[in-house]
Protein backbone atom coordinates (compact mmCIF):
# COMPACT_ATOMS: atom_id res chain seq x y z
CA UNK A 1 0.00 0.00 0.00
CA UNK A 2 3.03 2.63 0.53
CA UNK A 3 3.49 4.73 -2.07
CA UNK A 4 6.83 6.66 -3.28
CA UNK A 5 5.97 9.83 -1.36
CA UNK A 6 6.18 10.12 1.95
CA UNK A 7 5.65 13.60 3.63
CA UNK A 8 5.06 15.67 6.62
CA UNK A 9 2.03 17.80 5.55
CA UNK A 10 -1.43 16.41 6.21
CA UNK A 11 -4.39 17.38 5.07
CA UNK A 12 -8.48 16.02 6.55
CA UNK A 13 -12.07 16.65 5.34
CA UNK A 14 -15.37 15.63 5.63
CA UNK A 15 -17.28 13.79 3.18
CA UNK A 16 -21.22 13.26 2.60
CA UNK A 17 -23.43 13.39 5.04
CA UNK A 18 -22.77 14.98 8.13
CA UNK A 19 -22.67 13.04 11.53
CA UNK A 20 -22.02 13.94 15.07
CA UNK A 21 -18.69 13.13 16.23
CA UNK A 22 -16.69 14.42 13.02
CA UNK A 23 -15.32 17.47 14.87
CA UNK A 24 -14.14 15.33 17.11
CA UNK A 25 -12.54 13.57 14.59
CA UNK A 26 -10.75 16.22 12.75
CA UNK A 27 -9.39 17.73 16.43
CA UNK A 28 -7.71 14.48 16.97
CA UNK A 29 -6.39 14.42 13.65
CA UNK A 30 -5.24 17.97 13.78
CA UNK A 31 -3.32 17.67 17.44
CA UNK A 32 -2.07 14.42 17.27
CA UNK A 33 -0.83 14.78 13.63
CA UNK A 34 0.94 18.19 14.63
CA UNK A 35 2.47 16.14 17.96
CA UNK A 36 3.57 13.75 15.26
CA UNK A 37 5.30 16.76 12.93
CA UNK A 38 2.94 16.96 10.60
CA UNK A 39 1.44 20.21 9.10
CA UNK A 40 -1.89 19.92 9.00
CA UNK A 41 -4.40 21.76 6.69
CA UNK A 42 -7.98 20.88 6.25
CA UNK A 43 -9.80 20.99 3.51
CA UNK A 44 -13.18 22.93 3.47
CA UNK A 45 -16.57 21.59 1.91
CA UNK A 46 -15.60 17.52 1.47
CA UNK A 47 -14.49 16.84 -2.10
CA UNK A 48 -16.37 20.11 -3.75
CA UNK A 49 -13.72 22.09 -1.31
CA UNK A 50 -10.78 19.73 -2.88
CA UNK A 51 -12.01 20.53 -6.60
CA UNK A 52 -12.21 24.03 -5.76
CA UNK A 53 -8.89 24.18 -3.68
CA UNK A 54 -10.25 25.52 -0.34
CA UNK A 55 -7.10 24.34 1.44
CA UNK A 56 -6.62 26.40 5.66
CA UNK A 57 -3.66 25.53 7.84
CA UNK A 58 -5.08 24.25 10.99
CA UNK A 59 -2.78 24.52 14.08
CA UNK A 60 -3.69 23.67 17.91
CA UNK A 61 -6.27 26.77 17.95
CA UNK A 62 -7.97 25.93 15.22
CA UNK A 63 -10.10 22.77 17.12
CA UNK A 64 -10.21 24.75 20.10
CA UNK A 65 -13.82 24.59 21.61
CA UNK A 66 -15.27 21.98 19.14
CA UNK A 67 -14.93 18.39 20.61
CA UNK A 68 -18.69 18.83 21.33
CA UNK A 69 -20.07 20.40 18.31
CA UNK A 70 -22.43 18.72 16.54
CA UNK A 71 -22.50 19.13 12.53
CA UNK A 72 -19.11 19.42 10.80
CA UNK A 73 -17.25 23.05 11.18
CA UNK A 74 -14.80 21.75 8.33
CA UNK A 75 -18.51 22.04 6.31
CA UNK A 76 -19.37 19.00 3.86
CA UNK A 77 -20.92 19.12 0.95
CA UNK A 78 -22.03 16.19 -1.63
CA UNK A 79 -19.77 16.83 -5.10
CA UNK A 80 -21.28 14.35 -7.93
CA UNK A 81 -18.55 15.11 -10.19
CA UNK A 82 -15.33 14.21 -7.76
CA UNK A 83 -16.87 10.38 -9.92
CA UNK A 84 -15.34 12.02 -13.10
CA UNK A 85 -11.77 11.44 -13.65
CA UNK A 86 -10.30 14.87 -14.55
CA UNK A 87 -12.22 16.48 -12.08
CA UNK A 88 -10.65 14.02 -9.17
CA UNK A 89 -7.09 14.27 -10.54
CA UNK A 90 -8.01 17.89 -10.91
CA UNK A 91 -8.86 17.93 -6.87
CA UNK A 92 -5.76 15.77 -6.03
CA UNK A 93 -3.17 18.24 -7.78
CA UNK A 94 -4.38 21.00 -5.54
CA UNK A 95 -3.01 19.14 -2.69
CA UNK A 96 -0.14 17.65 -4.73
CA UNK A 97 0.64 21.01 -5.66
CA UNK A 98 1.06 22.40 -2.17
CA UNK A 99 3.22 19.17 -1.52
CA UNK A 100 0.37 17.86 0.60
CA UNK A 101 1.26 14.37 0.24
CA UNK A 102 -1.53 12.66 2.82
CA UNK A 103 -5.52 13.09 3.02
CA UNK A 104 -7.64 11.52 5.59
CA UNK A 105 -11.37 11.53 4.55
CA UNK A 106 -13.79 11.17 7.24
CA UNK A 107 -17.30 10.07 5.35
CA UNK A 108 -19.21 7.28 4.73
CA UNK A 109 -19.27 4.61 1.69
CA UNK A 110 -19.82 6.98 -0.86
CA UNK A 111 -16.57 8.90 0.41
CA UNK A 112 -14.53 5.75 0.67
CA UNK A 113 -15.39 5.06 -3.16
CA UNK A 114 -13.60 8.73 -3.49
CA UNK A 115 -11.43 7.20 -1.70
CA UNK A 116 -10.11 4.10 -3.63
CA UNK A 117 -10.42 6.40 -6.86
CA UNK A 118 -7.61 8.74 -5.57
CA UNK A 119 -5.63 5.84 -4.10
CA UNK A 120 -5.96 3.94 -6.80
CA UNK A 121 -4.95 6.72 -9.57
CA UNK A 122 -2.65 9.30 -8.06
CA UNK A 123 0.30 9.45 -6.06
CA UNK A 124 -1.24 10.93 -3.09
CA UNK A 125 -1.62 8.53 0.24
CA UNK A 126 -5.25 8.24 1.29
CA UNK A 127 -6.66 6.89 4.37
CA UNK A 128 -10.69 6.99 5.07
CA UNK A 129 -12.48 6.93 8.52
CA UNK A 130 -16.15 5.91 8.74
CA UNK A 131 -18.21 9.30 9.88
CA UNK A 132 -22.22 8.17 9.07
CA UNK A 133 -25.23 7.67 10.80
CA UNK A 134 -26.29 5.20 9.39
CA UNK A 135 -23.72 2.73 10.66
CA UNK A 136 -24.09 0.41 7.35
CA UNK A 137 -20.80 -0.74 6.50
CA UNK A 138 -20.02 -4.26 7.15
CA UNK A 139 -16.17 -3.99 7.96
CA UNK A 140 -16.65 -2.04 10.79
CA UNK A 141 -19.03 -2.36 14.18
CA UNK A 142 -19.67 1.19 14.74
CA UNK A 143 -19.27 4.11 12.65
CA UNK A 144 -18.71 7.65 14.15
CA UNK A 145 -22.52 9.71 15.08
CA UNK A 146 -24.29 6.18 14.75
CA UNK A 147 -24.48 6.45 18.82
CA UNK A 148 -25.54 9.72 18.85
CA UNK A 149 -28.14 9.35 16.18
CA UNK A 150 -29.79 6.36 18.04
CA UNK A 151 -29.72 8.83 21.34
CA UNK A 152 -31.79 11.15 19.36
CA UNK A 153 -34.65 8.66 18.95
CA UNK A 154 -34.42 7.53 22.15
CA UNK A 155 -34.63 10.97 23.14
CA UNK A 156 -37.24 11.13 20.68
CA UNK A 157 -39.57 8.37 21.79
CA UNK A 158 -39.53 9.77 24.99
CA UNK A 159 -40.90 12.63 24.75
CA UNK A 160 -43.53 11.00 22.07
CA UNK A 161 -44.70 8.66 24.95
CA UNK A 162 -45.89 10.67 27.10
CA UNK A 163 -48.04 12.78 24.79
CA UNK A 164 -48.99 9.30 23.14
CA UNK A 165 -49.85 7.84 26.45
CA UNK A 166 -51.80 11.22 27.54
CA UNK A 167 -54.50 10.55 24.58
CA UNK A 168 -54.25 6.46 24.42
CA UNK A 169 -52.29 6.79 21.28
CA UNK A 170 -50.25 5.17 18.29
CA UNK A 171 -47.22 6.56 16.74
CA UNK A 172 -45.24 5.40 14.07
CA UNK A 173 -41.91 7.18 14.07
CA UNK A 174 -39.92 7.10 11.12
CA UNK A 175 -36.43 6.60 11.43
CA UNK A 176 -33.31 7.44 9.59
CA UNK A 177 -30.54 4.28 8.03
CA UNK A 178 -31.22 4.48 4.26
CA UNK A 179 -31.45 0.46 3.46
CA UNK A 180 -30.27 0.12 6.69
CA UNK A 181 -32.11 -1.00 9.96
CA UNK A 182 -29.29 -0.17 12.40
CA UNK A 183 -30.51 3.02 14.05
CA UNK A 184 -34.43 1.44 14.31
CA UNK A 185 -33.18 -1.75 15.73
CA UNK A 186 -30.98 -0.13 18.17
CA UNK A 187 -33.14 2.82 19.40
CA UNK A 188 -36.16 0.39 19.17
CA UNK A 189 -34.42 -2.14 22.13
CA UNK A 190 -32.83 0.90 23.92
CA UNK A 191 -35.74 3.57 23.53
CA UNK A 192 -38.80 0.55 24.28
CA UNK A 193 -40.71 1.10 21.47
CA UNK A 194 -43.23 -1.68 21.28
CA UNK A 195 -42.48 -2.44 17.61
CA UNK A 196 -39.81 -2.71 14.97
CA UNK A 197 -39.50 -2.51 11.18
CA UNK A 198 -36.27 -2.91 9.26
CA UNK A 199 -35.60 -3.19 5.86
CA UNK A 200 -33.60 -6.69 6.50
CA UNK A 201 -36.43 -8.57 8.15
CA UNK A 202 -40.28 -9.20 6.76
CA UNK A 203 -43.14 -6.96 7.89
CA UNK A 204 -46.65 -8.32 8.46
CA UNK A 205 -48.52 -5.80 8.61
CA UNK A 206 -52.23 -7.26 9.12
CA UNK A 207 -50.29 -9.32 12.20
CA UNK A 208 -49.07 -6.23 13.91
CA UNK A 209 -52.14 -4.32 13.76
CA UNK A 210 -53.95 -7.32 15.28
CA UNK A 211 -51.06 -7.13 18.09
CA UNK A 212 -51.44 -3.55 19.02
CA UNK A 213 -55.11 -4.02 19.07
CA UNK A 214 -54.37 -6.89 21.53
CA UNK A 215 -51.95 -4.72 23.27
CA UNK A 216 -54.86 -2.48 23.82
CA UNK A 217 -57.05 -4.70 24.91
CA UNK A 218 -54.64 -6.00 27.81
CA UNK A 219 -54.68 -2.07 29.35
CA UNK A 220 -51.57 -0.57 26.97
CA UNK A 221 -52.46 2.75 27.01
CA UNK A 222 -49.85 3.99 24.03
CA UNK A 223 -48.06 2.61 21.21
CA UNK A 224 -44.93 3.18 19.35
CA UNK A 225 -43.92 1.83 16.22
CA UNK A 226 -40.38 2.45 14.96
CA UNK A 227 -40.21 2.57 11.27
CA UNK A 228 -36.55 2.35 9.50
CA UNK A 229 -36.27 5.10 6.24
CA UNK A 230 -35.96 1.89 3.87
CA UNK A 231 -39.16 0.45 4.61
CA UNK A 232 -41.26 3.86 4.46
CA UNK A 233 -43.37 2.67 1.77
CA UNK A 234 -45.47 0.68 4.44
CA UNK A 235 -46.48 4.01 6.39
CA UNK A 236 -49.82 4.55 4.54
CA UNK A 237 -50.51 1.11 5.26
CA UNK A 238 -49.55 0.71 8.33
CA UNK A 239 -51.67 3.31 9.88
CA UNK A 240 -54.36 2.78 7.73
CA UNK A 241 -54.33 -0.79 9.44
CA UNK A 242 -53.48 -0.25 12.55
CA UNK A 243 -56.15 2.67 12.95
CA UNK A 244 -58.63 0.43 11.89
CA UNK A 245 -57.88 -2.80 13.52
CA UNK A 246 -57.99 -0.36 16.96
CA UNK A 247 -60.35 2.26 16.44
CA UNK A 248 -57.34 4.96 17.62
CA UNK A 249 -55.62 7.84 16.48
CA UNK A 250 -52.27 6.60 14.56
CA UNK A 251 -49.82 9.68 14.06
CA UNK A 252 -46.67 9.65 12.20
CA UNK A 253 -43.68 11.58 12.60
CA UNK A 254 -40.56 11.60 10.43
CA UNK A 255 -37.22 12.84 12.90
CA UNK A 256 -35.48 13.67 9.53
CA UNK A 257 -32.20 15.78 9.86
CA UNK A 258 -32.74 15.98 14.03
CA UNK A 259 -31.25 12.77 13.55
CA UNK A 260 -28.11 13.77 12.04
CA UNK A 261 -26.85 16.74 14.40
CA UNK A 262 -26.72 17.87 18.34
CA UNK A 263 -24.20 17.10 20.97
CA UNK A 264 -22.45 14.09 20.16
CA UNK A 265 -22.10 11.30 22.63
CA UNK A 266 -19.15 10.60 24.75
CA UNK A 267 -19.09 7.21 22.57
CA UNK A 268 -18.95 8.85 19.50
CA UNK A 269 -16.05 11.08 20.27
CA UNK A 270 -13.91 8.22 21.92
CA UNK A 271 -14.30 6.54 18.98
CA UNK A 272 -13.64 9.32 16.73
CA UNK A 273 -10.46 9.92 18.83
CA UNK A 274 -9.28 6.77 18.16
CA UNK A 275 -9.90 6.72 14.96
CA UNK A 276 -8.27 9.28 14.03
CA UNK A 277 -5.28 8.53 16.01
CA UNK A 278 -5.52 5.11 13.62
CA UNK A 279 -5.46 7.16 10.79
CA UNK A 280 -2.64 9.15 11.44
CA UNK A 281 -0.34 6.54 12.70
CA UNK A 282 -1.02 4.74 8.93
CA UNK A 283 -0.33 8.41 6.85
CA UNK A 284 2.92 8.22 9.54
CA UNK A 285 4.02 4.38 7.84
CA UNK A 286 3.50 5.50 4.41
CA UNK A 287 0.15 3.67 3.97
CA UNK A 288 -2.94 4.14 1.46
CA UNK A 289 -6.24 2.86 0.44
CA UNK A 290 -6.59 1.71 4.00
CA UNK A 291 -9.67 2.37 5.92
CA UNK A 292 -9.96 2.55 9.77
CA UNK A 293 -12.60 0.33 11.58
CA UNK A 294 -14.08 -0.87 14.68
CA UNK A 295 -13.89 -4.88 15.88
CA UNK A 296 -15.24 -6.53 18.98
CA UNK A 297 -13.72 -3.08 20.53
CA UNK A 298 -10.69 -3.28 19.00
CA UNK A 299 -9.76 -0.15 16.11
CA UNK A 300 -8.27 -1.59 13.17
CA UNK A 301 -7.61 -1.09 9.66
CA UNK A 302 -8.41 -3.07 6.49
CA UNK A 303 -8.16 -2.11 2.64
CA UNK A 304 -10.75 0.07 1.70
CA UNK A 305 -12.08 -2.06 -1.10
CA UNK A 306 -11.93 -4.83 0.95
CA UNK A 307 -14.58 -2.30 3.10
CA UNK A 308 -16.51 -1.47 0.34
CA UNK A 309 -17.09 -4.99 -0.47
CA UNK A 310 -18.33 -6.71 2.92
CA UNK A 311 -21.79 -6.76 3.56
CA UNK A 312 -23.11 -5.45 7.15
CA UNK A 313 -24.40 -8.36 8.85
CA UNK A 314 -27.93 -8.08 10.58
CA UNK A 315 -28.25 -8.73 13.67
CA UNK A 316 -30.74 -11.36 13.88
CA UNK A 317 -29.92 -12.20 17.12
CA UNK A 318 -31.09 -8.25 18.54
CA UNK A 319 -33.91 -8.57 15.85
CA UNK A 320 -35.21 -11.74 18.22
CA UNK A 321 -34.58 -9.95 21.02
CA UNK A 322 -36.68 -7.28 20.48
CA UNK A 323 -39.84 -9.12 18.99
CA UNK A 324 -39.69 -10.85 22.72
CA UNK A 325 -39.01 -7.85 24.96
CA UNK A 326 -41.36 -4.93 23.07
CA UNK A 327 -44.87 -5.67 23.46
P1 LIG B 1 -21.47 9.21 2.16
O1 LIG B 1 -19.98 9.36 2.04
O2 LIG B 1 -22.00 9.75 3.46
O3 LIG B 1 -21.92 7.81 1.82
P2 LIG B 1 -22.33 10.09 -0.48
O4 LIG B 1 -22.77 8.73 -0.91
O5 LIG B 1 -23.17 11.24 -0.84
O6 LIG B 1 -22.14 10.19 1.10
O7 LIG B 1 -20.86 10.33 -1.07
C1 LIG B 1 -20.15 11.50 -0.73
C2 LIG B 1 -19.32 11.94 -1.89
O8 LIG B 1 -18.40 10.90 -2.25
C3 LIG B 1 -20.12 12.16 -3.18
O9 LIG B 1 -20.76 13.41 -3.22
C4 LIG B 1 -19.00 12.07 -4.22
O10 LIG B 1 -18.24 13.27 -4.23
C5 LIG B 1 -18.12 10.96 -3.64
N1 LIG B 1 -18.45 9.68 -4.28
C6 LIG B 1 -19.58 8.97 -4.14
N2 LIG B 1 -19.56 7.87 -4.92
C7 LIG B 1 -18.39 7.89 -5.58
C8 LIG B 1 -17.77 7.05 -6.55
N3 LIG B 1 -18.37 5.94 -6.99
N4 LIG B 1 -16.54 7.39 -7.00
C9 LIG B 1 -15.92 8.50 -6.55
N5 LIG B 1 -16.46 9.35 -5.64
C10 LIG B 1 -17.67 9.06 -5.17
Amino acid sequence: MAKNITNKKLAVLTSGGDASGMNACVRTVVRYGLNHGFEVYGVKHGYSGLVNDEVIRMDYGSVSNSVHAGGTLLKTSRCPEFKEKEVMLKAVNNLLNRDIGNLIVIGGDGSFRGVEDMHENTELNVIGVPGTIDNDMGYTDYTIGFDTACNTVIDAILKLRDTITSHDRIMILEVMGRDSGNIALNSAVAGGAEYVIVPEAPADVDEIAKSVKRGFDKGKTSTIILLAEGKNYLKDELIQKVAAATNRRVNHMALGYMQRGGIPTMSDRVLAARMAQRAVDLIECGQSGRVVGVRGGDIYDTTVLEALRIPKEFDEGLYKLAMVISK
